[in-house]
Parts: structure tokens; sequence; C-alpha cells
């Protein structure tokens, strides 16, 4: 068998969507399964969608995510261009080639008369179709008009008998009725192809073996084979994914929150936990294993475990697997990965050693990286809290200045900077005092982080080290004066 070739080929108009880049990764890990190819091409044949930046946008997503290409506009590759917009010649000089097999025509007819005959159509409820009206102009009527420089498109003979059938790698057995196949435009008036020219073009000269794309193609694909056929080109096979739908079973859009792998990143989602995710989107492994590294992906990855139903992106389950990943990368390349968050919030780390010591306090509860600020600013910022705060429920605000007080002598005395001898230390205050260990502990936490939910006090105390705390502590013993 010859060697995998795919390709991932979005049209650059934005943010990649998250249900793209499973398009994305399906053929990368079909790729790597198979020791095959992956290539990346830029579709931007569509001037009026398209979006300054977007290609750069796409690059970094998928390299966001470890997802790496063998052939693409950035990197070349035997059969650049990669990018459509650089390949036109290449596309007119093949609707012509099926204008003179007689297989394509130009068509001269207005906007104005074809969404007329839409309307009519419409109405009628019937599919909208080309009449074919200039299909009947002689070469003399044609060439006068081209002379004259009348606006034309190139439209493909559809035969109109007969059905259109191929092997779904995913779905099995596909057939479209030809009668219902529209004469599709090649060429658009602007000189540009439409995709599905520049798509089987492309395909086809990139060598491009297995066609993996999401459901809603399935209706190229007919008008696809039926260009196939026009040039006498043999078709790659094709498997359609199923769509990533919202919970509510519509098409996963922006209404539904986040949809652009950007926007994920910025939310604070780790790439590990978005590529495990997006892989079981419409894809399952034949055990019941949940966490997935991309090699492990690949290792496993077959175009036969992907189901029809379409896949509910879940944010719950994103959510587990970004507190699973959280969870387990260690904590140095955990705290590395805050850091332009925190800096983000204005919180500058000079410090990483002492960012590691403090993002372990917290690596336990953090459920996304964009959190961290919040989990982690007292660390860095004296904390800013009203005085109620200091005073725990079954207290008042003498025992909380006692208790203070205390905190702060055990805090000086303490030699062995570790957490049993300032445990024990502090305990013992309590109990000197007269007073609940709660009592004392909760204004100490307090004082320190400036929050009703943190890490404990005797671990925020050690890393925040004896003089902060007890700066702190005398902060907090001010504010109960007042
Ligand atoms: N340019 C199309 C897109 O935006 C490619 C579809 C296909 O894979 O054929 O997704």
């Amino acid at each position: 068998m010859s060697e995998v070739r795919v390709r991932f080929a979005p049209s650059p108009t934005g943010d990649p969507h998250v249900g793209n880049i499973r398009t994305a990764l399906f053929n990368y890990l079909y790729a790597r399964h198979t020791g095959g190819k992956f290539i990346v091409r830029i579709e931007d044949t569509d001037q009026v969608r398209l979006k300054e930046g977007s290609d750069q946008a796409i690059f970094d997503s998928l390299r966001w995510l470890g997802i790496s290409w063998d052939e693409g506009p950035d990197i070349g590759g035997p059969h650049a261009p990669y990018r459509q917009s650089e390949r036109l010649e290449l596309y007119q000089k093949h609707a012509l080639e099926l204008v003179e097999k007689g297989m394509a025509y130009y068509c001269f007819c207005s906007s104005e008369r074809l969404e007329n005959m839409r309307q009519i159509q419409e109405a009628a409820k019937k599919a909208p179709m080309y009449d074919r009206k200039c299909l009947s102009l002689t070469p003399e009527e044609i060439q006068a008009k081209l002379d004259a420089k009348e606006p034309y498109v190139i439209r493909l003979k559809v035969p109109r008998e007969g059905n259109t059938e191929f092997v779904d790698l995913i779905r099995g057995k596909v057939s479209f009725e030809n009668s219902v196949v529209d004469d599709q435009v090649l060429i658009k008036s602007d000189g540009f192809p439409t995709y599905h020219l520049a798509c089987i073009v492309d395909d086809h000269y990139m060598e491009i073996t297995h066609v993996i794309r999401a459901e809603e193609w399935i209706s190229s694909t007919p008008k696809h084979i039926m260009l196939y056929n026009a040039f006498g080109w043999q078709p790659p096979k094709f498997a359609h994914a199923p769509m990533v739908l919202a919970p509510d079973r519509s098409k996963l859009s922006k209404r539904h929150g986040a949809t652009g792998v950007k926007q994920f990143k910025e939310l604070g989602y780790l790439p590990e936990a978005l590529v495990n995710f997006l892989a079981f989107l419409g894809w399952a492994p034949q055990d019941e294993r949940e966490i997935f590294s991309l090699e492990d992906l690949a290792k496993e990855f077959e175009l036969e475990r992907v189901n029809k139903a379409g896949a509910i992106f879940d944010m719950n389950k994103l959510d587990w697997y970004n507190g699973y990943y959280i969870r387990h990368i260690s904590t140095e390349n955990l705290a590395q990965r805050v850091v332009p968050f925190l800096e983000k919030a204005g919180i500058e780390v000079s410090d990483q050693e002492y960012l590691v010591e403090c993002t372990a306090l917290v690596q336990e509860r953090m459920k996304t990286l964009a959190e961290a600020p919040e989990l982690l600013d007292f660390f860095f910022t004296e904390p800013n809290y009203d005085k109620e705060l200091l005073i725990p429920r079954k207290s008042d605000v003498e025992t909380t200045k006692k208790a203070l007080i205390k905190c702060r002598e055990v805090v000086e005395a303490l030699e062995a900077w570790e957490h049993d001898p300032l445990e024990k230390a502090l305990r013992n205050a309590a109990e000197e005092l007269g007073i609940k260990s709660g009592q004392l502990l909760w204004p100490l936490r307090a004082a320190l982080t400036g929050k009703s939910a943190s890490p404990g006090a005797f671990e925020v105390t050690l890393v925040l080290g004896k003089n902060e705390v007890l700066k702190r502590l005398d902060l907090a013993l001010d504010k109960l004066s007042k």
C-alpha cells in the first residue's frame, strides 16, 4: 500500500474553531498512527471571508496543542505552494481543460437572474438548481461575450442521471442522486476557484490518500467525485467524522461560549487536556481508559473506531480533564505555566523557586491556569481585606487580638522553620490562651491571605517566611485596633 497522506485544509477565517481543530487532530493522529504524512493547506480562495492573521492563528493553535505537520505553507514541501491563493493558475488551467472537454461551460448569467430563479424555485419548494441557460450558447456567442469582457463563471456539467456513490470509512456506503446536484461553479466571477475545484485539484496533486473531514462536508463529496471522474483521476478515500455539537445538540457556535482554540488557551486550559478531550469527540479507544497523551493517541487512533453519531462538547468533561492534568504535571511545570496568567493580572514573579513553593499549595484545587492570580496573589502582594474577616464566627475582637499577638510570639520564637514544630507551637499557644485552635488558626490564616478560603495557616506561614508573616500580623493587629 502506498504511504498515507492526509491534510488539514482550513479556511483562514479567524481563531480556529475547536470543531476544526478536532478534524486536524484526527488527521494528524491518523498520519502518525500509519507512519504517513500530515499536510496543512490554507484554503484562502473565498476573498470575502478572509481574516488577516488567521494563518498564524491556525499555526499557533496547532503548535500549542503539539500537532506538527510534515508539509505546509510555512515549512514548504514537495507540493508547494500550500496556500491556494498562490496556486490560482493551476485551477484556471484545469477549469479550462474541462471546458475544452465539454464537461464544464461558461455561464454569463447575472446575479439578478440567478437570484430570481432561486426565489421561484424556493417558492415551488424545489432545490435551487441552475437551469443551464448558458449551456445552449454557441461557441461564437461565448467568444463574443468573452471579447466584450462580460463577467462569467465556469460551471461543471453535472451528469443528471444515476447516482454518485462512495464508501465512507466511517459511514459505510453513501449514495447521492445526481439529479439533485447543481451544476457547480468551478471558477467564480472574480477569477478565483470555488472550494470544490481547488480542493480536488490540490488533493490530487498533493497525493492525498484519505480525506478526513467533518460530516458537514459530506454533501460536497459527490460533487468532488464527479470532478475526479471528469478529470479521469482516482478519488481518495473519504472519512466523514461526526459533527461537534453543543449540549442542546445544535452545531457548536459562539453563543455556547468559548469555541476558539485561543480562547481556551486564555481561559487557562492545558493543551494536553484540550487534545485529550478533543480526541474523544467522536472517537473512543478499545478499552475504558480516558487519559491519553498525544503519543498514546497516535498509537491507538483508528478510523474504524470513529463513531457516526454527533459528539457533544461537554465543558464539564473538559474541566475534568484540565483538573486532572493540572494535578498530574510536576509543580515546577505548573509554576512555569501560571506565570503569564500572573503577569497578566499584574503580579510580577521574580523568584521562580518561590513560585513553585506557592504553587504546590494550590495545585490540588486549581481548575484552570486562569485561576492562578486569584489563588496565589497574596503570596506576592499584601492582602487587602476587611477586619471582620479576621474574627472567627465563635470569637470576638479581643480574643482575636490576643490570638494574633500570641501567633506573633510563636512565629518570632520558632527556630525550626518546619511544619510539625510550627503546628505544635501554635496549638500549644491556643491551649495556653484557653481558646479553640480554630480561634487562633483562622485569624492567622486570614491575616496572611486576606481570604476566607486558601491553603492552611501552617503551610502559608512557612512559605511566606518569618519577616513577611510578622509584617502581616502587625497589619492585622493594626486593623483590629482601629
Ligand atoms: N476549507 C474547508 C474548511 O474550511 C476544507 C474542507 C475539507 O476538508 O475538504 O474546512
